[in-house]
């Protein structure tokens, strides 16, 4: 059970401290406090944790700063969309940037940082297109120990200068040890904070719960968290939500394909029909990785990539970010060339986007006519 209290309540209020009181008392039940502090208003909910069966909404709604109460099903409790007036909001704003589950941000970048020349070139073509998003992987894991690992530390402080120069706002960026979350925040306090990054889990640490509960337990900085390609839906979503039950919510849900040599010759099966599904059973804003589940530059015999028709599938379908993979020169990249767009090929993706994304609003008005509520 979630109780939302009444907005900005402050806790030396000595109503507030009634509403403690009386929780103390409550038998069999723990509970944790969250607040949230927004720019303009700061939102305080309380987590009732046990045998909160025994509680009616209607007892815990007369409690002093109550303003609302929201029961939860087991499942996904702080992102979880609960059936019984669940009015929490699905966005949040980060350095300027919106994401929620009715935006659309498109993350275009290197996959792996390889020099500040490709960091330049990529960053100058998104601003050339009013661009304020990108991906840059500093730590990339990789399968072969002997592969390159990504440049880490090294390349933060170009790479953050560069976002800098360019008007880039957020970049999507990969960490798999708490270390790289303190040289994140360091190089960007001392590059004086040009620029701002979202956290990337990988499909291969979903269920690192130890990282997870790292990166959930700070709120500097929000979570981009991939599917795991191995594991159900319900698991992966599983995941998301300890993120946010350390307290990180800001919080966007990234599928990337399943692992299964069902969907050869893609990469991986490409499972963007589940963006609808994300969006109903939770709040999370939904990104798809056409990249890394294609995981090639086939192109259909009507002119388009896979990557290309993938997602418009997952934009026509309400997709909220799109995380993808383009490189300056694809031959010279160290790590997934052969998936990369290419930078003549920017324009006619972004705009492939916009027509996807035109469709989906236009499919949405639709189904408002035809379903009023
Ligand atoms: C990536 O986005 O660079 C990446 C490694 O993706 P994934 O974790 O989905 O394999
Ligand atoms: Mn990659």
């Amino acid at each position: 059970m979630i109780l939302i209290l009444e907005p900005n309540t402050d806790p030396d209020r000595p109503d507030y401290k009634v509403l403690v009181s009386q929780l103390d008392r409550l038998p069999g039940i723990r509970y944790r406090v969250h607040r949230e502090v927004g720019a303009e208003v700061t939102l305080t909910e309380v987590y009732l944790i046990g045998n909160t069966g025994a509680l009616t909404t209607e007892q815990m709604s007369i409690l002093p700063c109550v303003e609302k109460v929201v029961r939860v099903s087991e499942a996904y409790r702080v992102l979880g969309r609960h059936k019984q007036g669940d009015t929490r909001a699905a966005s949040f704003e980060y350095n300027g940037v919106r994401f929620g589950q009715d935006t659309l941000n498109v993350f275009a970048g290197l996959c792996a940082v390889d020099s500040p020349e490709s960091v330049e070139a990529m960053m100058k073509a998104l601003a050339e297109r009013g661009q304020a998003c990108t991906r840059m992987g500093a730590y990339k894991p990789r399968t072969n120990p002997y592969a390159f690992q990504g440049y880490g530390a090294k390349c933060l402080p170009y790479v953050f200068e560069l976002a800098g120069k360019y008007g880039i706002k957020v970049i999507a960026m990969e960490v798999t040890h708490e270390s790289h979350v303190d040289e994140i925040r360091e190089a960007l306090a001392k590059t004086g904070h040009p620029t701002g990054v979202m956290l990337q889990i990988g499909t291969r640490n979903t269920q690192n719960f130890e990282l997870l509960k790292l990166v959930g337990r700070q709120q500097e900085f929000p979570v981009l968290i991939k599917r795991g390609f191995g594991i159900t839906l319900d698991e992966s979503l599983n995941a998301a939500e300890y993120l946010a039950s350390e307290g990180n919510r800001k919080v966007v849900f990234c599928l990337r394909g399943m692992k299964t040599n069902m969907g050869d010759p893609h990469r991986n099966f490409v499972d963007f029909a589940h963006v609808p599904v994300v969006k109903r059973l939770t709040r999370m804003p939904v990104c798809i990785d056409p990249s890394h589940s294609v995981g090639s530059r086939a192109v259909a015999p009507d002119g388009l990539l896979d990557v290309f028709h993938t997602v418009a599938q997952g934009v026509v379908a309400g997709a909220n970010m799109v995380l993808v993979d383009f490189h300056p020169d694809p031959a010279k990249a160290l790590v997934d060339g052969p998936q990369a767009l290419l930078l003549s090929e920017l324009d006619h993706f972004l705009a492939d986007v916009a027509l996807a994304r035109e469709a989906y609003e236009r499919r949405v008005a639709l189904a408002r006519e035809q379903r009023p509520h």
